[in-house]
């Protein structure tokens, strides 16, 4: 199988498995895991930040910095189309008791007008605004790319207004080989960062939580209470820190992966358009709606899994586990079809 549903089915390689096999453990809980504490220093001074918290999940981190970051009866402004809003189970009110301001945004991202617009007023009537989450890349977007300009702007009006700024970035490392930005200098226009590494950086589990050491002391707290304290973590961490210091700059070959499917995709008669495709996902509009099922089961019949994203909308996600000949037999397998 071929499996294009998403670049979180990346199976650990050989050498990534003999980092974990070989990696000292300890009691996370104390801090006093040798693996869990050298990926959090690692990755926080890549961040140029001053500390990180590994955690189980992406939605954990998201959940952790929401839960730090607001009161009950508090409002996060963020985009309908994001993952903190659309795909963690209603978490930011389960978990936290807060409010969403959803911004319609372009393919996932906000500007400064629509955090200027729907940050509210100083009055009863309103929940009081308390954080403003960004997604980079989006995954709703099709892997979206934010501007740098917009990020800088979107920072300096929150801190003029004591507003925290949280960033998912599940697929940061994908933003970042593309686009060139110094990881610290992008970094240090935010106050939270989630970064996941069983996504595009092939680990099996985990996400980082980023941040100063004040907002890392709360959450360390708070995953705790979320049933997020995980004792030797080592075991599964050093998989963590072999992806980010050996898997960051092969995402180009994703993208590079991610576009060849691109100029195919949009060749074929049953596709009305793909998703200009700027990162590792490539989100295919079909012109007949009704045909998506019988698309997706025929992929699979012909060894290519790939999953419905909306109506009348696939997507296609690259990573580690495909090759240049996946692509070229995905491609063969394509121009089979018959819609
Ligand atoms: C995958 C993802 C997450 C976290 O997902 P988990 O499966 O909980 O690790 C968060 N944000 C975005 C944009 C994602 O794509």
């Amino acid at each position: 199988m071929i499996d294009f549903r998403s670049d979180t089915v990346t199976r650990p390689t050989e050498s990534m498995k003999e980092a974990m096999l070989s990696a000292p453990v300890g009691d996370d809980v104390f801090c006093e895991d040798p693996s869990v504490n050298e990926l959090e220093v690692f990755a926080a001074d890549m961040f140029g930040m001053e500390k990180s918290l590994y955690c189980s999940s992406g939605t954990q981190t998201n959940q952790i910095a929401i839960n730090v970051h607001l009161n009950p009866g508090g409002e996060v402004i963020t985009s309908v189309e994001s993952h903190i809003y659309k795909y963690e189970g209603g978490g930011i009110a389960k978990n936290s008791g807060a409010s969403v301001r959803l911004v319609e945004g372009n393919r996932g991202r906000l500007t400064i007008e629509d955090v200027e617009k729907w940050i509210n007023p100083d009055d009863v009537h309103y929940p009081i605004t308390q954080l403003v989450s960004l997604e980079d890349t989006s995954n709703r977007g099709g892997g979206a790319i934010y501007d740098f300009e917009e990020i800088k702007k979107i920072s300096a009006f929150c801190k003029l207004n004591g507003l925290p700024l949280h960033l998912d970035g599940a697929r940061l490392m994908n933003a970042i080989v593309e686009n060139g930005i110094d990881i610290k200098d992008y970094a240090s226009h935010f106050d939270s960062i989630s970064l996941c590494l069983s996504k595009g950086l092939g680990a099996p589990v985990g996400s980082l939580l980023i941040g100063r050491s004040d907002f890392i002391k709360k959450a360390r707290r708070v995953r705790k209470v979320f049933g997020g304290g995980m004792r030797q973590a080592g075991i599964i961490a050093a998989g963590g820190l072999y992806a980010l210091k050996n898997n960051v700059s092969r995402l180009k070959e994703d993208h590079y992966h991610a576009k060849e499917l691109e100029g195919a995709l949009k060749k074929m008669n049953w596709v009305e358009s793909v998703v200009p495709v700027e990162t590792n996902i490539v989100v295919v509009i079909l012109k007949d709606y009704s045909s998506r099922d019988y698309l997706i089961s025929e992929l699979e019949n012909h060894g290519v899994k790939i999953i419905a994203f909306g109506p009348g909308m696939l997507r296609f996600v690259t990573h580690l586990d495909i090759s240049s000949l996946d692509i070229d037999k995905t491609i063969s397998v394509l121009n089979k079809i018959r819609v």
